[in-house]
């Protein structure tokens, strides 16, 4: 589940103008969001026996981390802050960075259930 967001990071990495550190974060990002967000009850995650295969979470409720317009919006933030952060690689830096947390909704629609809405209440892909 979390082993495949961490290819576009290895890539990326590669490349040298971002840390791999940093990469990893970006596209662990969304997930981070989704973890505070369920922890605060904004987002709702339950547990059902065999629900994915080797998953047991139903992720029936998560618009604010992992809707398609909520992670572009995710999206340009951190690039504006990690343009902020770290100013020496302010500009590739941060569309690098950027398009790592948006990897992450890429990489989730490859291999979720349809758990992942467009926009907040909106059709789930
Ligand atoms: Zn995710």
């Amino acid at each position: 589940m979390f082993v495949g967001h961490y290819a576009p990071a290895l890539a990326v990495g590669a490349y040298g103008k971002i840390k791999l550190w940093q990469a990893f974060v970006a596209v662990q990002l969304l997930d981070f969001a989704w973890a505070g967000l369920n922890l605060a009850g904004v987002e709702k995650t339950r547990i059902i026996e065999g629900f994915a295969g080797n998953s047991h979470l139903d992720l029936y409720y998560m618009p604010y981390s992992h809707s398609l317009g909520m992670s572009i919006i995710w999206s340009i933030g951190a690039a504006i802050v990690f343009a902020l952060v770290f100013r020496k690689q302010a500009r590739i830096g941060a569309i690098l960075f950027g398009l790592l947390v948006f990897s992450h909704w890429i990489t989730d629609l490859l291999v979720h259930k349809p758990d992942l809405a467009l926009w907040f209440d909106s059709p789930k892909v």
